[in-house]
């Protein structure tokens, strides 16, 4: 007997007809003669509306109560789609994350998961029974609740098909797998039959929000095959898996965006040894987690411009930061600009070819888009531009590289 593991993300459970749909499909993969464990999102849009209300009560709310009133979205769901299924005749249980045993440190909104025990899924498995586990959540050995940072189901899911050893984990989502760009935006995007956990890292990094960046560490780290795909459907996905041979390299496997971002400037700052070491010091030790950083020295001047990427949430942090080094370093001035966004391509051939920055470059010179920054790595180059030319540039790029779904247009 198999034992399946099944994500559904918020969408595919919004609202009480589409949880009756996924009800149904949960109870087809009982029938084929499977043990199954399911995960759940919180339905649609219900995080964020927690976390716009807890910000009308306060700016600044304790990140333990925020994790008591976040996990509750998606107990929610687990909840619900237990009496979906029990209405159909089967049974089921709906577990918390803590009833499940997952043990997470104590870092609150964002908690690492220390160990999981099985002992409890295990017993309802035994009883035939189908187990929905609450996603995106744990507890500590103090038995605070904890959750694992936004998007953390997909975590959860990839995790508990680890531990259980399980034969399958689906993530079913609101499109149908992993694509050459986010669909949304790019309507002739391509569904990725496999990719490699390597490049679905990046890509998630980079702001795919298909998976979780952690749950693609976890997956490579305990060698977890993947099948992102859709709810409404039926069709194959995409299988995020260690190796993927292809007939033929591709040099680009897809173009990513991020808008969560802001760039902040140091003017005016004295060009002498050990000055970027006190900024990104006095950074590091605050957490704040430094994406892209350029250095600019205008000639002869004896003074440099530095210039960095963070977080939209680690602003104030940023700033009210930069305002106490700022007199240490004997800088001018502190600007920043929320209006900017990152375009990313992915790729492993990326090693072996050369010109594929030239060709990124090129695509959005053609559009009339500034490059503000470029960063590169081996299988990826990034650029900041501004936000309102994120869409046009995202579409351009996929289009150089011919990644779309044209006649004759393969990915290259
Ligand atoms: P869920 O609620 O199921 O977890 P998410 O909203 O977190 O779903 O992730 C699915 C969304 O990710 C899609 O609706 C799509 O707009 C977005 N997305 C971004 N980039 C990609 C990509 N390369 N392939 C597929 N989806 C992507
Ligand atoms: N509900 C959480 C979020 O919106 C976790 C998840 O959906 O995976 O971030
Ligand atoms: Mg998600």
């Amino acid at each position: 007997m198999a034992l399946i593991v099944q994500k559904y993300g918020g969408t595919s459970i919004a609202g009480p007809e589409r949880i009756k749909k996924v009800a149904r499909r949960i109870i087809d993969t009982k029938k084929r003669g499977n043990r199954v464990v399911i995960v759940v999102s919180a339905p649609g849009d219900t995080t964020d509306e927690l976390i716009k209300t807890a910000q009308q009560i306060t700016p600044s709310p304790s990140e333990r109560e925020m994790d008591m009133l976040l996990a509750t979205g998606e107990q929610m769901s687990s909840a619900f789609l237990a009496m979906a299924i029990h209405a159909l005749g089967e049974e089921a249980v709906s577990l918390t994350g803590g009833q499940v045993g997952i043990v997470t440190d104590e870092t609150f909104t964002n908690a690492k998961i220390r160990r999981i025990d099985t002992r409890k899924i295990e017993k309802e498995l035994s009883n035939d029974r189908i187990v929905i586990v609450a996603g995106f959540q744990g507890i500590t050995a103090e038995r605070d609740i904890t959750t694992l940072g936004r998007g953390g189901s997909d975590l959860t899911a990839v995790a508990l098909a680890s531990v259980l050893r399980a034969d399958q984990c689906e993530v079913y989502t609101d499109v149908a797998g992993v694509y050459t760009a986010d669909p949304r935006i790019v309507s002739d995007a391509r569904k990725i039959d496999r990719i490699s956990y390597e490049e679905m890292l990046e890509l998630a990094s980079l702001g795919a929000q298909v998976m979780v960046p952690r749950s693609i560490h976890v997956a490579n780290k305990f060698g977890v095959d993947i099948h992102v795909r859709s709810s409404f459907s039926d069709e194959e996905g995409t299988v995020i898996t260690r190796e993927v041979s292809r007939m033929e390299e591709v040099v680009v496997s897809g173009v990513a965006y991020d808008k969560d971002m802001v760039k902040v400037a140091i003017t005016d700052v004295p060009d002498r040894p050990g000055i970027a070491a006190k900024i990104f010091g006095a950074l590091g030790k605050e957490k704040v987690n430094v994406d892209m950083i350029i250095q600019s020295s205008a000639v002869g001047a004896g003074v440099n411009s530095i210039s960095f990427t963070v977080a939209r949430g680690a602003l104030r942090k940023t700033l009210d930061t930069m305002e106490k080094v700022k007199q240490e370093i004997s800088a001018k001035g502190i600007v920043y600009d929320d209006g900017v966004a990152k375009v990313s391509i992915v790729g492993v051939g990326m090693r072996t070819h050369s010109g594929v920055a030239s060709k990124m470059f090129s695509a959005l010179a053609q559009e009339n888009i500034n490059i503000e920054m470029i960063s590169t790595s081996e299988i990826k180059i990034s650029c900041v531009i501004k936000e309102k030319d994120t869409e046009k540039a995202v579409r351009a790029i996929h289009r150089k590289f011919g990644l779309g779904k044209a006649p004759g247009k393969g990915r290259k």
